[in-house]
């Protein structure tokens, strides 16, 4: 695969350009590179490629994230209000007293949830539009279902510490020049738990835990966006002494699609059609999300004049109600033409004679 060339690079632009700027530059290139207007080899490539730039470079937090952290940074954005993940490890704690008092080290075995879990899916412009299920494959610590995650063989009881005497904590006592100190510290032999187990399941040897692949199915709402993840509470680690088990966040990377773009929720869709249509009008249909739909093209109608088509753009993730689909008139210019074309385009041309210029006067 080919090496992802710089986003702005692809633009044209330098790296502090404005977001007018993007607007400006991704619009000049679409129109170049729009498969139906550029027929060159690797002209949809590009526009693909001009595509993926704009998405980025168009959404802020893709693009700082872009600008910090280059193309891996882009396809990891969280959006804004989304619950950011947290990888479940606590320090330890320490509190130390000085001055003949009591130094305490503790690491208390309590229970804390599990950690979380990250998948990156990739789904495609109509997936993300209308919604979709996906199944991923993740590999995640469960509890042993034979022990329980006690880590004692089944029906053998833990028995009483001897070091710690069932405490947890062993004390020594130290001098030193400021007085006198109480080291308590977790028994090693028991970790802190006051007992010890006399046998270990056999089938996690003791650790209370397992490795298990999972195929997990995910429900990807319509309307998401590469901006947006996906949070399956209790699908993420093992929790530990009981603790509840992690999350696991599925983040969703949007492929660019070959005519469609996504404003906001609307989707743009770009009509070429020709000076004759253009002129005279004609009906004519167009791909939507939701299959082909038939459209007036009103006579004496202008290059880049946008048309709604209600309701058929993206279904807005947190209301109901979809945007809708503007289709962008494209009006292109024949770059041949055969004798007889020729010939009318100058009958034409005589018939229209030139436009008149305001600025002539000038
Ligand atoms: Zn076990
Ligand atoms: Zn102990």
């Amino acid at each position: 695969m080919a090496v992802k060339r710089d986003y702005y690079e692809v633009l044209g632009l330098p790296r502090d350009a404005s977001t007018e700027d993007i607007k400006k530059a991704f619009r000049k290139l679409a129109m170049q590179h729009h498969p139906d207007r550029n027929h060159d080899a690797g002209a949809s490539e590009r526009f693909k490629e001009v595509n993926e730039a704009y998405e980025v470079l168009s959404n802020e937090d893709k693009r700082a994230a872009y600008d910090r952290y280059g193309h891996a940074g882009a396809d990891n954005v969280f959006g804004r209000g989304f619950e950011g993940y947290d990888m479940g490890g606590f320090g330890d704690i320490f509190e130390a007293f000085f001055g003949g008092g009591t130094t305490t080290r503790t690491r208390r075995q309590t229970a804390r949830r599990g950690n979380d879990l990250k998948y990156n899916i990739s789904i495609t412009f109509e997936e993300a539009a209308l919604g979709c299920e996906k199944e991923v494959e993740i590999t995640r610590t469960e509890l042993c279902p034979t022990c329980r995650g006690t880590r004692s063989k089944p029906g053998v009881q833990p028995v009483r510490c001897n070091s710690c005497g069932g405490t947890g904590q062993i004390r020594h006592v130290q001098r030193s020049l400021f007085g006198q100190f109480v080291n308590t510290a977790i028994c090693s032999d028991c970790q802190g738990e006051g007992t010890v187990i006399k046998e270990h399941c056999p089938d996690c040897r003791g650790t209370g835990y397992q490795k298990h692949k999972r195929r997990i199915s995910v429900t990807v709402p319509a309307g998401i966006n590469n901006t947006n993840g996906i949070r399956l509470t209790g699908e993420g680690e093992a929790g530990y002494r009981g603790g509840p088990a992690g999350n696991l966040f599925v983040m969703v990377n949007v492929k660019a699609h070959e005519y469609f773009r996504r404003e906001d929720d609307d989707v743009v869709y770009e009509l070429p059609v020709n000076f004759a249509q253009a002129a005279l009008g004609d009906e004519v249909e167009v791909p939507t999300l939701y299959g082909k739909c038939k459209m007036k093209i009103p006579s004496g109608s202008q290059n880049g004049k946008v048309f709604k088509l209600k309701d058929k753009g993206i279904a807005h993730l947190h209301s109901g109600g979809r945007g809708d689909q503007l289709v962008v008139l494209n009006v292109m210019t024949p770059d041949s033409l055969s004798k007889e074309q020729r010939h009318l385009f100058e009958e034409l041309s005589k018939s229209l004679g030139n436009i008149k210029r305001k600025d002539v006067d000038y």
